[in-house]
């Protein structure tokens, strides 16, 4: 097992080498949010990946943008101006929060790639939103094109059936984890999910495929290894945290970050009527996947979340968000208020770099004593 968690975090910890020399023969195009229809852009003949902010001080970005946004996009603009990305030819950015649309406007003037595109994403699942989407869709196949891309539906069916493929490999680890017949940690599992977004998907899927046939050949129920939680929140690109929080006695039994379930949950769409039109599919699932709080209302996210608890066994809940996230701080109150209703124990993290500081350690160990060793 070691082997098979070794080959994810060669890809976490040396992308950047990697997708220089991917660079090469395929064109990369970055995106931040994971709203944006990657299915499409693969289609076109590109390798999505991800930008991750990563950890490192801040120092030239605080000339083009505010201290008060979140460290991500923060240390992710200082990244792209010391060059980390210039083997991008183009960053496409489905909108979702204000900063992440600020900052690729900023991207844009001081970073130069081949183009920038942004998508307006609908807020509602009615039919004129379906109807909005394919538009959307169909203004991005066009600027692709218009940058080297060659889009086809045939190529969109292959793209979906491995996004598909791959999201239900996931898809599958978490529920084991849920049943507790998972023996990875959660710092492991979140490696695995995060080098899925540096990674091509073709190679990324084989990876999986070898991970997902060891573990079935494990079928044993974990012991017990702590207090059970969720952790609700925005972007994590670093496994140190989980390591820190499981090192404190917390087992992560679910999540509900961007950079775990809400990535690839539901692995897939159906479409209405016509299940075999590929652009029906993709507009379904991201009709219909698992919300961000930039997307839906903190009153419709609350269901999904407590049927995640009660699926998962948590006892309970850590928000953890990046410092300033408006659209995770501003459904707070009315998340915590509702937990508290359910009794559930819950605690609020604001994170600025890797891992943990001593204060949020002496913070979680009064939440244990309190809450999680009774
Ligand atoms: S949702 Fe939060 S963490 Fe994500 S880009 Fe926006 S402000 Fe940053």
């Amino acid at each position: 097992m070691t082997e098979s968690i070794q080959a994810f975090m060669e890809w976490i910890e040396g992308y950047p080498e990697k997708h220089r020399a991917l660079s090469l023969q395929t064109p990369l195009v970055g995106y931040f949010c994971t709203y944006t229809p990657v299915e499409l852009i693969h289609a076109s003949g590109f390798i999505p990946v991800r930008i991750l902010g990563e950890s490192g001080p801040i120092q030239k970005a605080y000339t083009l943008a505010p201290s008060f946004i979140c460290p991500y996009m923060r240390r992710a603009l200082e990244k792209a101006l010391e060059g980390r990305y210039d083997y991008l030819s183009g960053m496409v950015q489905g909108y979702t929060c204000d900063v992440a649309c600020g900052l690729t406007n900023i991207w844009e003037e001081n970073i130069r790639l081949g183009f920038y595109h942004t998508l307006p994403l609908p807020y509602n699942r009615n039919p004129e939103a379906r109807a909005f989407f394919r538009s959307i869709f169909s203004e991005l196949i066009q600027k692709l094109e218009a940058h080297g891309g060659r889009f086809s539906l045939e190529a969109l069916s292959q793209s979906l059936k491995i996004y598909e493929r791959v999201r239900g490999l996931l898809a599958d680890l978490y529920e084991r984890r849920y049943q507790g017949r998972l023996m990875l940690s959660a710092k492991d599992l979140f490696s695995i999910v995060l080098a899925g977004f540096v990674a091509p998907p073709e190679t990324y899927l084989q990876l999986l495929e070898a991970l997902v046939k060891e573990v079935q050949g494990q079928e044993v129920i974990k012991a017990a290894r702590g207090f059970p939680i969720l952790i609700s929140g925005s972007l994590l690109d670093d496994p140190k945290t989980l390591e820190a929080l499981e090192d404190l006695g917390m087992d992560v039994v679910a999540d509900d970050l961007c950079t775990g379930l809400r990535s690839f949950y539901p692995p897939a769409g159906e479409g209405p009527g016509e299940k075999n039109d590929p652009l029906d599919r993709l507009t379904d699932r991201y009709l219909h996947r698992f919300p961000c709080p930039a997307r839906q209302r903190a009153r419709d996210r609350f269901p999904l979340l407590m049927d995640l608890v009660r699926h998962s066994g948590a006892g309970g809940v850590i928000f953890l968000l990046q410092k300033f996230c408006t659209p995770h701080l501003a459904d707070y109150p009315i998340l915590s208020e509702a937990f508290n209703k359910e009794g559930l124990p819950h605690i609020l993290l604001e994170i600025e770099d890797s891992g943990l500081t001593e204060a949020q350690r002496t913070r979680l160990e009064a939440f244990l004593e309190i809450h999680g060793r009774g």
